[in-house]
């Protein structure tokens, strides 16, 4: 494409923007598991109408706008009571999850460098159901991970590994409240106790749950203790663009105090231009996520907030139960919150979520780690709420269709076919050899995924990440002129 010659006018450009979202998930009809979260049409409007009031303020300089400022400590107080931080608790307003969780490594780090001198190759203890955002982290960062597993039928970090895995090196300890992938949260108060033992930084990945668990809580779920009044918990990222229903690029990074925060920070005065001071990667950063956050937290409030937790719990304790009973499936831990996993010994889960979403609905593929196993992943939200009765009875129909198919061995074949290959010497022609083998033809979006997630699942991880790469690096090229 190339930039046109004389501009088009607004209503055909606006026109234009809409027809191209005819090809992607209608997630406004609920039929969405994972990706977005619908607080209701009156919430989407009022976030908004505060975003595009926002979106050409400038929060790269707070002396020229104060007001962001404002906002931004505002929302950062809110989070803090949520989270039951002391008076001395701070934080800043991030773009997502990956952004809080990239600066509490890095400030892990900074503050190691200080603290545990010792650790010349700095190492995070990371479950293996942490977040991949911990992962990017560590490659940004130069951080080594160290893995550490978790129960079999819990999917909690077990606690003995944790703390047999534990040297020098280490400089950071990492628990989610809850997983994204299994919906569990991980022992945070044996995890902090570990962590003031031994003098490390300990982060909760509340991205997900940080917002929601307060409310389950109160709803009468047992939650276990996972914020600030945990002694030893040093950081905790929270997304609002999740739970708390902000529009996308909304999360927080908290700390227990300001000593922890100063480690986050970046600021240069080492060029020609004008002395730079950061709290976040982004610098430029618009106002509208905050402004848009910063009202929606206060439109919905607490009474609006428990409301919508109650329908997704109800859901979610309705597709728990449908699912358990359902033969062939096995939830693969009972779901501390709001997010579940289930399996399958008797049929083709990649096979199934292609029936599913030909019958309108879009659940998530999770494929194999170690002994992990692979499953169909579900985040639920107020969008579902309602759709209980239809998605189990198309869940039931789609697991009686993959019953009828034989199993798919294709992936297996070529992993054994390709097996003991060497990630960095794989290229595009042994991706477009593995993909013909599989059956996949053509380039772009692919339509049904069972055959590339059955392959990608036959391989070791990664051999999947240089696939993945390989695949996405053809996938974005510029629209021809
Ligand atoms: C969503 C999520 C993240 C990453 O957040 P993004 O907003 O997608 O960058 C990290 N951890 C958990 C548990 C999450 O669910």
């Amino acid at each position: 494409m190339k930039i046109p010659e004389h501009g088009l006018a607004a209503d055909t450009l606006l026109d234009q923007l809409n027809a191209l979202r005819a090809r992607d998930l209608p997630w406004r009809e609920g039929r969405v598991f994972g990706y977005t979260f619908d607080g209701g049409r009156e919430v989407e409007a009022l976030a908004k109408r505060a975003f595009t009031d926002y979106l050409s303020e400038n929060a790269l300089d707070p002396t020229v706008f104060p007001s962001l400022l404002q906002l931004e400590n505002d929302i950062v107080g809110m989070a803090v009571a949520h989270l039951h931080g002391g008076a001395q608790a701070v934080g800043n307003f991030t773009s997502g999850g990956t952004e809080s969780i990239l600066l509490a490594v890095k400030a892990a780090r900074d503050w190691a460098r200080e603290h545990r001198p010792a650790a010349k190759r700095p190492t995070m203890l990371l479950p293996v159901t942490a977040h991949a955002a911990f992962h990017k982290a560590a490659q940004y960062l130069d951080v080594a991970i160290r893995p550490i597993p978790v129960g079999r039928n819990s999917f909690r970090v077990d606690v003995a590994a944790l703390r047999a895995a534990i040297d020098d090196q280490c400089i950071l300890m990492v628990g989610s409240a809850p997983s994204y992938a299994h919906g569990v949260i991980d022992p945070i108060e044996d995890m902090a106790a570990l962590a003031r033992e031994h003098g490390l930084w300990l982060h909760v990945d509340g991205c997900i749950g940080g917002f929601l668990l307060p409310y389950f809580e109160r709803l009468g779920a047992a939650v276990p203790r996972f914020d600030f009044r945990v002694a030893g918990v040093s950081s905790i990222s929270m997304d609002l663009h999740k739970y708390a229903y902000c529009p996308k690029g909304a999360s927080v990074v908290l700390y227990r105090d300001s000593e922890l925060r100063k480690y986050q920070l970046f600021a240069c005065a080492a060029w020609t231009g004008y002395s730079m001071v950061n709290t976040t990667v982004q610098s430029t950063k618009s106002g509208g996520p905050m402004a848009a956050a910063w009202a929606v937290l206060r439109h919905l409030g607490e009474t609006g907030y428990l409301e919508l937790a109650r329908r997704v719990k109800h859901t979610t304790e309705a597709l728990v139960a449908g699912i358990r009973a359902i033969p062939e499936l096995q939830l693969l831990a009972p779901p501390d919150m709001s997010l579940l996993a289930f399996n399958s010994n008797q049929i083709d889960i990649f096979l199934l979520a292609d029936l599913m979403r030909d019958r309108g609905w879009y659940v998530q593929p999770q494929l194999g780690y170690q002994d992990y196993p692979a499953n169909i992943h579900l985040s639920i939200d107020p969008g579902n709420y309602g759709l209980e009765a239809p998605f189990l009875a198309d869940l039931r129909a789609a697991v009686a269709e993959a019953r009828a198919v034989p199993r798919n061995d294709a992936g297996a074949r070529i992993a054994a076919a390709f097996a003991g290959l060497d990630p960095a010497a794989v290229d595009e022609r042994t991706l477009n050899g593995m993909l013909a083998m599989a059956g996949i033809q053509g380039r772009g979006l692919p339509g049904r995924m069972a055959e590339i997630n059955a392959l990608l699942n036959a391989l070791p991880a990664e051999l999947r990440a240089r696939l993945l790469k390989l695949y996405v690096n053809a996938l974005f090229v510029p629209t021809p002129a």
